[in-house]
């Protein structure tokens, strides 16, 4: 087998016949003994012609190549129940692992199927209202159903990314996410992945409960006993239970509490706090392609790292051809993120534009809350930015405070803002002094330093709007590095983004999968 690469003009199909004298020269044999060919990778080069980068692998007639296979589903009917909280990521994840491994899932989920989760979605953009169990983080799918489904992750040292990416595609995805650099699923697809995964889950054995809160996790002899709250009918049902995988969430505050409660370790963890930024997408098209966008070209992304008085300011989430939604889960409370449906064809560039925040950043009134101490101040700063906009008399809720980049970093309130894709609205603001001063004062210098990388970026056409702050957990549940389970309650996993060891779609499933298999290699 040999892999060699291809480069090819963007918006040129790459041929059957191109990819077999490429292989045949790389394997060094004649065309017709060229025997079976994949495409491995592909990735967009911009540094100067716009071109695709494929990744090829070639075997020689009467070789084969190295086929991937996902581990089959087994009925799971009487098995070993395993309750797992939560169904976002890491919790659906853990649930399939859990199928091959010959374990019972039981999940538990605050919010409501996709579907009905959908309407509510819609309710709160239209009233303001959030239901605190169903929004954009809670509900089945979790807090990735509904954006931009990025499936890109850094973290290949956790585990095979091919065993979420191929399950992902059995359920529905594109194939193409097998192959992409840079993969995304879309908002618009999302849901029915999500849907079939349940599909799947419930098919094999495995039970799901929706409208199931969890408020109590009681170890008991052998095993858990776990009691959820319906939140509209008040009532109670207890599931017994070998072992808990907990995958609750970063905005599962509740859950912290219920630790607290319990005497169980949490620990304050960093997490970033910042920003929203808006430019036109056709904008960054423009910087991205050096000019030389075309409408075929797929939609431009962005990111960048800077390092400002210490700390790092980095992008966060950016959804290409995407809209801005509000994604709290608590009432008078700001928070917003983005997403994007499958074809990234909305007039707006959106990112989480953040500063890396440590244990000992946040203001000194804040400490003496010890491991929430900086939860207690990403929800103050939520607070403030709801509190701010409501003083301003009546309008929509969730409207934010808002500000023209060039404006936010000369200190200028803007006397107008362009267009935004944030359905509530957006109040001019002096986001520069609204936000802590250690993040408004990195942000301000951090702007004009991206331009540097990407002339074009610092630009009053730019908005940004307040307030992305969660991006990752502020509190961990610490756990064994070995068994992974919590260090004080033996047979309780943390898990997921919400447990402090992961971040994004792909690392918290990837997470759910580590979190099954320990309790596979424990549990006879
Ligand atoms: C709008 C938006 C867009 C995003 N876009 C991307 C992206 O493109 N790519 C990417 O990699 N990441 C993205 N993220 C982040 C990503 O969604 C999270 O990193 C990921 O979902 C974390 O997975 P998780 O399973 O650990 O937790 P979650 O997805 O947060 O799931 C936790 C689940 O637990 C449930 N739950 C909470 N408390 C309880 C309780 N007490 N009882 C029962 N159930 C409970 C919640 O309802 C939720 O369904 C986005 C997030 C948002 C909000």
């Amino acid at each position: 087998m040999k892999e060699f690469e291809i480069t090819k003009k963007l918006g040129k199909e790459l041929t059957e016949g191109e990819i077999r004298e490429a292989a045949a020269k790389a394997l060094g044999v004649r065309p017709e003994k060229v025997g079976e060919t994949r495409i491995v990778r592909r990735s967009i080069d911009a540094r100067q012609d716009i071109l695709y980068r494929y990744r090829i692998q070639a075997a020689r007639e009467g070789e084969a190549l190295e086929k991937y296979s996902l581990p089959p589903y087994r009925d799971v009917r009487g098995a070993v129940p395993v309750v797992i909280v939560g169904a976002g990521p890491a919790g659906l994840f853990a649930a399939l692992k859990l199928l091959t491994l010959g374990f019972r899932p039981i999940l538990l989920e605050r919010g409501k199927d996709v579907h009905r989760r959908k309407a509510d979605m819609a309710k709160l953009s239209t009233t303001g209202v959030i239901d605190p169990d169903s929004n954009y983080c809670y509900g089945e799918g979790g807090a990735g159903a509904f954006s931009d489904g990025k499936l890109f992750t850094r973290s290949s040292k956790r585990g095979d990314i091919r065993e979420v990416l191929h399950q992902l595609v059995l359920f529905g995805a594109d194939p193409s996410i097998l192959i992409d650099a840079h993969p995304h699923i879309g908002t618009d697809r999302l849901p029915g992945v999500v849907e079939n995964i349940r599909n799947c889950i419930t098919e094999h054995g495995g039970t799901y409960h929706f409208d199931s809160r969890v408020i109590d996790i009681l170890p008991s002899e052998g095993g858990f006993e776990v009691t959820a709250v319906h939140p509209e009918t008040g009532e109670k049902t207890v599931y017994k239970a070998a072992k808990v995988i907990l995958a609750a969430g970063h905005s599962a505050r509740d859950i912290y509490e219920l630790f607290d409660r319990n005497g169980w370790s949490l620990e304050a963890k960093g997490f970033a706090l910042g920003v929203r930024v808006e430019h036109p997408q056709w904008m960054i098209n423009q910087i991205r392609y050096h000019g030389k966008y075309q409408p075929f070209m797929p939609t431009a992304e962005y990111s960048f790292v800077q390092q400002v008085d210490g700390r790092g300011v980095f992008s966060f989430c950016m959804c290409p051809g995407g809209i801005l939604v509000p994604s709290s889960t608590e009432a008078e409370t700001v928070v917003l993120n983005g997403m994007s449906n499958s074809q990234r064809n909305s007039k707006w560039a959106n990112a989480g534009v953040v500063v890396q925040i440590e244990p000992g950043d946040e203001p000194e009134e804040y400490r003496e809350a010890g491991h929430f101490s900086l939860l207690n101040f990403q929800r103050d700063v939520e607070r403030s930015m709801y509190r701010w906009c409501a003083q301003k008399g009546e309008g929509h809720p969730l409207r934010t405070p808002a500000q023209r980049m060039k404006d936010f970093c000369r200190g200028i309130v803007s006397e107008s803002l362009p267009k935004t894709s944030y359905h509530p609205g957006a109040l001019s603001a002096p986001l520069h002094e609204l936000l802590p001063a250690a993040v408004a004062s990195r942000l301000r210098k951090a702007f004009p330093q991206v331009d540097r990388q990407m002339h074009g970026y610092y630009t009053n056409d730019a908005l940004l709007l307040g307030v992305e702050s969660r991006t990752s957990s502020p509190v961990r549940m610490p756990r064994d590095p070995e068994t992974l389970e919590h260090i004080d309650v033996p047979g309780l996993y943390p898990c997921g983004e919400g447990a402090g060891y992961a971040g994004g779609i792909v690392s918290s499933a990837l997470d759910g999968i580590n979190c099954a298999d320990k309790i596979a290699s424990v549990t006879k």
